[in-house]
């Protein structure tokens, strides 16, 4: 992404209500950002998306919702507390702090054009290792005992929850968790808008396989291949364009020492940032369960009946942020355009109809004539069935831009016809034109639209 379009994408959605930055007034608070109105909707758009592909569509994975505070042990178990850390650097001329391994890319400071290091009296301490796990205490007391992390991942509320789901449900290997939920670390590099942040959604699903035979028809592996491919569809059918997408395999070096395969899907984000992860699809082995196993003392055994085996079953991760992902929709679909016949182009959000936090725009064209009243009541009639937007205010040019630049696949329009023939026209975002539909068919008319 370019910087200019990263800027006008901050701009536009603080402008129209997507995105502000957390606690504004007192200055802001440090690589945090709150949902407004409409970001809230896109947002939840997304996730029920994800819900629905993941969980309501499928009879082998179920849902959980787990807290985010959990016990410590589990921090220590999952490997967090001693290795989820960042090689760190200080500056003690400037009292600055870089990723050892960003030092080369990193400002200075003191000035932003030179690199940490590059000044006769700059001081790079020794590299040391700093926990992103943000840490607090449960209960009055402030002690060592009493130290809690909020969650750097959702995973852990899936593996210590793995029997209680799969007995409650009584699902057999092959089978999934899914949740969607807070996580939280604490980011030395945090930026780039919402694209890393130290607070965020997380979207992720744990799948259970054999890890000796074939489970539901396949391998570990081929499991493994499936969810790949799978989720490289939803990412498609979001409308990430094929080329802006790509996977990376992790290298060895990269490869965490549990895995035994990583790709991740990466979205071309342009400009200096380029392709970055989304998601990250796992082989994780039995690692978790295992550590989790020997941890607690508790056996995480699954039991297949038939077979009279027990087993730790083997896990396919997938992992999606649900924030990076949506940024990944508003720059894949942040355009600027000419428009034919009009003096002033236009801004769009091109995402998809489903995912756009207002419907349909409703306007009468000028405030007389009944019009107004009629473009209430067809508000009214319309907003229990989706979100719209009644605006009354305005030249009609000027109503229909402003739905454009947030998304609003459809404007609907009371004109003079409406009043002696009951139809009202409906204008398409994506091609602009327009078409007359009776104002009773409009609901069916937008459903049948945003399903397709
Ligand atoms: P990165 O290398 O970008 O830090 P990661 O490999 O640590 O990411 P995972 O732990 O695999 O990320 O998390 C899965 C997903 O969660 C990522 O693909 C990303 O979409 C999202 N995510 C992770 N960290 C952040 C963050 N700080 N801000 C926003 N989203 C994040």
């Amino acid at each position: 992404m370019s910087p200019d379009v990263l800027e006008k994408l901050v701009s536009l959605c603080k402008r129209r209500g997507f995105i502000f930055q957390s606690s504004e007034i007192y200055g802001g608070a440090g690589s945090v950002w709150d949902y407004g109105p409409l970001g809230v909707e896109l947002k939840k758009n997304l996730k029920d998306r994800w819900w629905h592909a993941m969980v309501r569509a499928r009879d082998d994975i179920e849902g959980l919702d787990a807290a985010i505070l959990m016990h410590p042990r589990v921090w220590e178990a999952s490997g967090h507390v001693a290795g989820f850390t960042d090689p760190l650097v200080d500056c003690k001329a400037c009292k600055a702090r870089f990723r050892a391994d960003q030092v080369a890319q990193a400002q200075c400071p003191r000035k932003p054009s030179r690199h940490p290091g590059e000044f006769a009296d700059c001081q790079l301490t020794e590299p040391r290792l700093f926990n992103l796990m943000f840490k607090t205490f449960m209960g009055p007391v402030e002690d060592s005992a009493a130290v809690v992390y909020l969650r750097p991942e959702t995973a852990q509320g899936i593996y210590v929850n793995f029997l209680n789901v799969q007995q409650a449900t009584r699902q057999k290997v092959p089978f999934g968790i899914a949740q969607i939920g807070k996580a939280f670390r604490n980011e030395i590099t945090p930026g780039n808008f919402i694209f890393r942040t130290r607070e965020f959604e997380q979207m992720e699903m744990q799948f259970f396989v054999d890890p000796g035979q074939p489970s539901g028809g396949r391998t570990d592996m081929e499991w493994f291949e499936y969810w790949k491919e799978q989720r490289l569809q939803w990412h498609l059918a979001l409308g990430l364009e094929r080329d802006r997408l790509q996977f990376h395999q992790h290298t060895e070096r990269e490869l965490a020492h549990y895995a035994r395969a990583a790709f991740d899907v990466q979205f071309d984000f342009g400009g200096t940032l380029g392709f970055q992860e989304i998601e990250g699809v796992h082989h994780r082995g039995d690692f978790d369960l295992s550590q989790h196993q020997q941890f607690s003392g508790k056996r995480l055994e699954y039991l297949d009946q038939p077979a009279n085996r027990r087993y730790v079953p083997f896990v396919i991760e997938t992992s999606v942020g649900a924030d990076r992902t949506l940024l990944a929709v508003l720059v894949n679909g942040y355009r600027e355009e000419a428009v034919e016949g009009e003096e002033e182009g236009r801004t769009v959000l091109r995402i998809l109809p489903s995912l756009a936090p207002i419907k349909a725009g409703v306007f009468p064209l000028v405030k007389k004539d009944g019009m107004p009243e009629f473009a209430e009541k067809l508000a009214a009639d319309l907003r229990p069935h989706f979100p719209v937007f009644h605006d009354e205010s305005g030249a009609i040019g000027r109503r229909y831009r402003r739905q454009d630049e947030v998304g609003t696949p459809f404007c609907l329009t009371v004109d003079g016809q409406t009043m002696t023939d009951g139809t009202v026209t409906v204008r398409d975002r994506d091609t602009l034109t327009q078409e007359r539909v009776a104002a009773d068919r409009v609901r069916e008319y937008v459903t049948r639209r945003l399903s397709a």
